[in-house]
């Protein structure tokens, strides 16, 4: 039997290339090894965005996005959280057994209190109850995560086996799957990971002049003022995405560059064209998906039938299993 694959994506706006490397594109070739269940995370969304068109609409334009990219709902389970209740319901029943020193350790709330984060909501701290029912709902083998993020699935296995050793045994414990090939990603301005916080993405579905002044932007190594200046290539991060995007021809853009006989500009659109290439045909289909949506709204509702079959049986099992 296919090992079973759970990732939740939130909807943020524009995707860029730091989402796109990190977590999009591994989560489409994961598709033909795995079986996949695939959900946008709107539960989770609303513990920062408090608009209701936006919610609504960037929730739709991400599943344009993944479907653009190449989700197929023919192998994928792909849905909206919000349309399976009984994740909701479970958790409540979760919450009744996590510890609260648990959620107090947890990376998201620590980080929200050191800032200082003003009326931190109930929401924001049992967020990782909620990320524990995504997973356990669907009785998920693997949850493909960063190496920062693996907390959210030590959370959910330590939940998972207070549960089972209270109630007998009822949930799968769930695996981290840390795709060691994804680097951090670093924005234009080379220093920071990339974020929409930092303002220093690459938008990959911005339009072609966008685009190309987002990369042109990127920082490159300081000590090249003139294309005939030695570079330092390992501390270039347009020379971390050529590692990326352009792998055969890595050595010569190396030498190249430490022979002082590449320009930076250069090498920024030769990156430039190799990723508008890469990315032609999901810009193209993602044109033709939003003169669709119904086909959008048929793909998430039909997803959302095969999920919430699953996630009742746990439900059922839970209840039975607790008395209720
Ligand atoms: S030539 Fe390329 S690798 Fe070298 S510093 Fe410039 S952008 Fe970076």
């Amino acid at each position: 039997m296919q090992k079973r694959v759970l990732s939740g994506m939130q909807p943020s706006g524009k995707p860029h290339l730091g989402n796109y490397l990190g977590a999009m594109k591994p989560h489409i070739e994961l598709q033909n090894e795995f079986e996949c269940f695939y959900f946008i995370a709107n539960y989770h969304a609303l513990t920062t965005v408090r608009d209701q068109k936006k919610l609504a609409e960037m929730t739709q334009e991400l599943a344009i996005d993944y479907l653009a990219l190449g989700i197929d709902p023919k192998k994928t389970v792909f849905f909206k959280q919000s349309d399976i209740p009984e994740v909701t319901e479970l958790t409540w029943i979760l919450s009744t057994i996590t510890p609260f020193g648990l959620l107090e350790r947890a990376h998201a709330w620590k980080d929200a209190i050191a800032k200082g984060k003003k009326n931190p909501t109930a929401g924001l701290f049992i967020y990782p109850v909620l990320m524990a029912s995504d997973i356990l709902a669907y009785q998920s083998d693997l949850v493909p995560v960063g190496k920062d993020q693996k907390q959210h699935i030590e959370i959910a296995r330590d939940i998972a086996l207070t549960f089972n050793s209270t109630y007998g045994e009822t949930f799968k414990l769930p695996q981290d799957l840390i795709d060691k090939n994804v680097e951090t990603i670093l924005g234009t301005d080379g220093v920071h990971k990339m974020s929409k916080s930092y303002g220093n993405t690459v938008d990959i579905f911005a339009d072609e002049a966008e685009f190309s002044k987002q990369v042109m932007s990127m920082v490159t190594d300081p000590a090249r003022i003139k294309r005939t200046d030695i570079g330092h290539p390992e501390i270039c991060n347009v020379f971390a995405l050529q590692k990326i995007f352009n792998l055969p021809k890595i050595k010569e853009i190396e030498r190249k560059c430490r022979e002082g006989k590449l320009g930076c500009v250069e090498n920024k659109k030769f990156l430039c064209e190799t990723i508008f290439t890469e990315l032609k045909n999901a810009r193209e289909k993602r044109i033709e998906l939003r003169k669709n949506l119904d086909y959008i709204d048929k793909v998430l509702n039909t997803g959302a039938k095969k999920a919430r079959k699953v996630a009742t049986e746990t439900l059922d099992r839970v209840k039975r299993h607790t008395g209720l």
